[in-house]
């Protein structure tokens, strides 16, 4: 998944291939208590058939399922998975043809306890359900929503909402062949993971039977019904297409482009093809995650999928080629060789992630897409610190534990697996990689598996830095310290738990792979060591300049020198370090401000020593930092100076690259320039750039494609901050009738931006009641925070319409809420305490999420009571229209 899933006419038929489907990749884990989130293995399907009679525009459907099953003990219960249907029949329906009907009870999770009268010996049954069932709508399951007045059907499986659609025993060690029927009315079109076996028509009815899939876990099924449009994909080693909603598929033309040469490359770098039957790439409008990697039928966001290939940004084509490149990485890891249980997700994910990215950069490296992706691990590594994360591998007895911290998953996990592959070789690591897959091909594996594949590939011990880092929270700090002994001149480098100032933290030690960069005049020189004990001493020839402990920015964790030599680094970053060691840089310098090792006036005099930098994605770090400044240390009395700050930093930058795109320019300029704007029009109130902004969007308004793509959005928000009611129903009708997802996005996000309190109140008010997605609620209310009163007036409204919000989202959203007491409020976290501690709120996912907002807001008021006055001296002391000139250096 990315940040962030059937049918029955001939049953017979379907039916005749179990004996040869009956496939020995079932690994099944010891057993455990049934009535736990995990069913045991007493009983395992070893071949499914689904039959679904489905209309888009009733509200509910029926369906059939026939299970083959073994039961491998006497018992009179069995436990399968189904949430919130009616059965109109259960029965287990013994080899020779004797059926016993069960009766069953719904517990928690949707786990069917399912009674026989006597005991079931041992053999094999196959379990017969006809069940009913209402549409989900709030984008997960198999569920229903409308898009320009036609209704649809998606689903979205991972991690257990497979049994919301149809009973089946819904965990990722169970891959079994599924065989899916569909019938729908006449005039619509249906796919699922495999391609249409046979297909007839009675009575305004299309029956379709799908063929059987290959070996799949029930999380990575997926249909789609409705009016679908497709566009095939040329140039793949099976058929492909991009399938859209009505009237969408000329939207396609970039994703038609794109995909070829990514799947060529993992094909070729897992030397061997792409193992699925074909390759659909589905735009779904209302849709949770980014995208879903279903084995034939990856599901995608549509404002990821469909971008006008004409008119894309960089980041549009970024994110697509990202995106695309980690879901197709996961058909090979997650797909044909799956995790056996939960507790190793973080493996198809970081996996993906590092593949993803590694694929990008291979086959599209003028997206430099590795620079931008150092911004998320940058903002991992902040989570990461605090007290309340977890460990990457953990045990997961309950749905929220399967979704907790999954955004270490992908980015914490892929650093981890990059500095294995900078550790043992890119070869021995693709060796390792192409064991594993080749051992498990079609079943399952844990993550003791790829690293064993590992070890063997490259004869080093593997397992040491990957269970350090996998099996602990946290991350080092690495010190390093450069001493001339009688031997000549060493370094000494040193490990502890990284930690935020004033946080009690259990200590730990890891195995580092470390890459070190040293100065020593015009002489660079890199190192690789293995830290795997508190300190380790490193002869030298020289003393060198500088010393910058992780080179390439492939290691996961934070380092610090001496502060000369810092201040030595950051002087002349760019000419000695590459852009995303520069980026990580200044991700290393904000974490240094927390740990208390940094000054607050330093770190804005670091910031500022950067604002000269010549690569635009340096100077998006840089405004990182900045948001980093205003959320920590500036209230609302301050924002007056930190505007000046902001333009005695930024302001060169824009005179720089100019306001109007440039003819030729290095297309991570155009991407810059809107964050440019953002800073200095929208919140420093620059005025000549605010004005600059209202002549865009009113060109936008007359005609979009006047207007550079990448400014419109940033344009259209400017325009609305004093925008009127005329305005406001212009902006409102154009969000409504917007004909492709960007547009779509663009409005909805201006209509969070008009300030006129009664507009504010009406944006919320629709954000509510108008048509907004449920993926789409929070656009509003988000984009109206800016200030600490408006924050506090935002965080009023969620909380006084949890209930009608906590309905409409997606369940995954729900469990994020407590986030919105994140910030720098003593006052606020505690509001948000007592909101989540009544009983139907506090669950597993909220207190989690509690604690993680707790350890944020904590670590900044101690931050702001610590550095505080200093940068309030530091922003008050820019005389205006001057010069950062009371910086002390960093
Ligand atoms: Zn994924």
């Amino acid at each position: 998944m990315s940040t962030t899933p059937r049918r029955a006419l001939r049953w017979r038929t379907a039916f005749a291939c179990l004996p040869l489907c009956l496939l020995g990749f079932l690994t099944v884990s010891p057993p455990v208590e049934a009535q736990d989130f995990r069913l045991d293995d007493r009983a395992v399907p070893l071949a499914q058939a689904v039959r679904l009679k489905l209309d888009p525009a009733q509200a509910g459907y029926s369906g059939a399922v026939r299970i083959a099953l073994e039961v491998r003990r006497g018992t009179d219960t069995l436990y399968f998975n189904a949430e919130g249907m009616t059965f109109d029949r259960v029965e287990l329906i013994a080899a020779e043809g004797s059926a016993r009907p069960l009766e069953t009870e719904e517990g928690e999770w949707g786990t069917i306890t399912a009674r026989a009268a006597e005991a079931i010996e041992p053999g094999k049954y196959t379990l017969e359900i006809d069940f009913q069932q209402t549409f989900n709508t709030r984008a997960v399951g198999l569920y229903r929503m409308e898009q320009g007045g036609e209704p649809y059907l998606f689903t979205q499986f991972q991690a257990i909402d497979a049994r919301k659609a149809f009973p089946c025993w819904d965990q990722p060690e169970f891959k079994i062949p599924f065989t899916m029927t569909l019938e729908v009315p006449a005039a619509l079109e249906a796919l699922t993971n495999t391609p249409i076996a046979r297909q007839s028509t009675a009575d305004g009815w299309k029956t379709l039977v799908f063929e059987a899939t290959p070996p799949t876990p029930s999380y990575l099924l997926a249909l789609a019904v409705g009016p679908l449009e497709a566009v095939e994909i040329p140039g793949l080693s099976i058929p492909g297409r991009v399938v859209t909603t009505k009237g969408q598929s000329h939207l396609t033309r970039l994703a038609v482009e794109l995909t070829p040469p990514i799947l060529k490359a993992l094909e070729a770098y897992f030397g061997r093809p792409y193992p699925y039957a074909k390759l659909d790439l589905i735009a779904v409008p209302e849709f949770w995650p980014g995208a879903m990697e279903n084995p034939g039928a990856i599901t995608f966001a549509d404002r990821i999928l469909l971008v006008d290939g004409e008119h894309a940004t960089l980041g549009q084509r970024r994110a697509l080629a990202r995106i695309t490149a980690h879901e197709l990485a996961h058909i090979w890891f997650g797909d044909l060789v799956t995790m056996t249980w939960w507790d190793d997700l973080w493996l198809n994910e970081s996996f993906a992630d590092w593949m993803g990215d590694k694929i990008t950069a291979a086959v599209y490296p003028e997206l430099k897409a590795e620079v931008s992706a150092q911004g998320g691990v940058e903002g991992v590594l902040q989570g990461d610190a605090r007290p309340s994360t977890t460990a990457i591998r953990k045990t997961v007895d309950s749905p929220s534990d399967v979704m907790e911290d999954l955004g270490l998953a992908y980015s914490k996990g892929k650093e981890v697996l990059g500095m294995v592959e900078q550790w043992i070789g890119e070869d021995a690591f693709r060796k390792g990689v192409n064991q594993y897959i080749g051992d498990h091909a079609w079943g399952n594996a844990v993550a003791e598996d790829l690293w064993n594949a590992l070890s063997k590939a490259s004869g080093k011990d593997v397992r040491r830095p990957l269970v350090s880092y996998i099996g602990q929270p946290g991350y080092p700090l690495l010190s390093v310290r450069v001493e001339t002994v009688e031997e000549g001149p060493r370094l000494v480098l040193t490990q502890e738990r990284f930690h935020n100032d004033g946080v009690e933290i259990t200590p730990q030690q890891w195995t580092v792979p470390v890459n070190l960069k040293l100065g020593f005049g015009d002489t660079v020189e890199t190192r690789s060591v293995l830290l795997d004990s508190p300190s380790l001493t490193i002869p030298l020839s020289a003393v060198p300049e500088w010393v910058l402990p992780n080179a390439g920015a492939s290691g996961y964790y934070r380092w610090q020198v001496p502060e000369a030599m810092l201040r030595t680094m950051a002087e002349g970053a760019d000419g000695i370090f590459t852009p995303v060691e520069r980026v990580a840089f200044l991700g290393n310098a904000g974490a240094l401000l927390d740990a208390g090792t940094l000054g607050g006036d330093d770190y804005l005099a670091i910031l500022n020593a950067f604002a000269d930098d010549p690569e635009p994605q340096v100077i998006s770090a840089l405004m990182g930092g900045l948001g980093k400044v205003r959320g920590a240390f500036v209230p609302d009395d301050l924002l007056p100076a930190f505007h000046r700050y902001v333009q005695v930093t930024l302001g060169p930058v824009l005179e720089r690259y100019g306001l109007e795109p440039r003819a030729g320019e290095e297309e991570t300029i155009s991407a810059l320039r809107p964050q440019l704007i953002t800073w200095l029009g929208w919140l420093a109130r620059d005025e000549a750039v605010e004005a600059f902004a209202r002549r865009q969007a009113a060109r936008y308004l007359e005609d979009p494609a006047a207007v550079d793509p990448s400014l419109a959005g940033t344009a259209l928000r400017i325009a609305a901050r004093e925008g009127d009611g005329a305005l406001f129903d212009n902006f409102q009708k154009r969000f409504e009738e917007a004909s492709n997802p960007t547009e779509r996005g663009r409005f909805l996000g201006a209509l969070g931006a008009f300030e006129a309190p009664a507009l504010r109140q009406r944006a919320l008010a629709y954000a509510l009641a108008g048509p907004l997605r449920p993926n789409e609620i929070f656009a509003i209310p988000f984009g109206q925070g800016g200030t600490d009163a408006e924050q506090d007036r935002i965080f009023a409204w969620i909380l006084d319409q949890f209930e009608v919000l906590a309905e409409r989202m997606p369940p995954r959203f729900v469990d994020f809420m407590p986030r919105m007491g994140g910030g720098c409020s003593l006052e606020r976290l505690r509001a948000t305490e007592d909101f989540f501690a009544v009983k139907e709120r506090r669950t597993e996912g909220a207190i989690k999420n509690l604690a993680k907002v707790a350890d944020q807001v904590h670590d900044c008021v101690h931050l702001r009571q610590r550095e505080g006055a200093v940068v309030r001296r530091y922003l008050e002391g820019l005389a205006p229209g001057g010069t950062a000139a009371g910086s002390s250096g960093p």
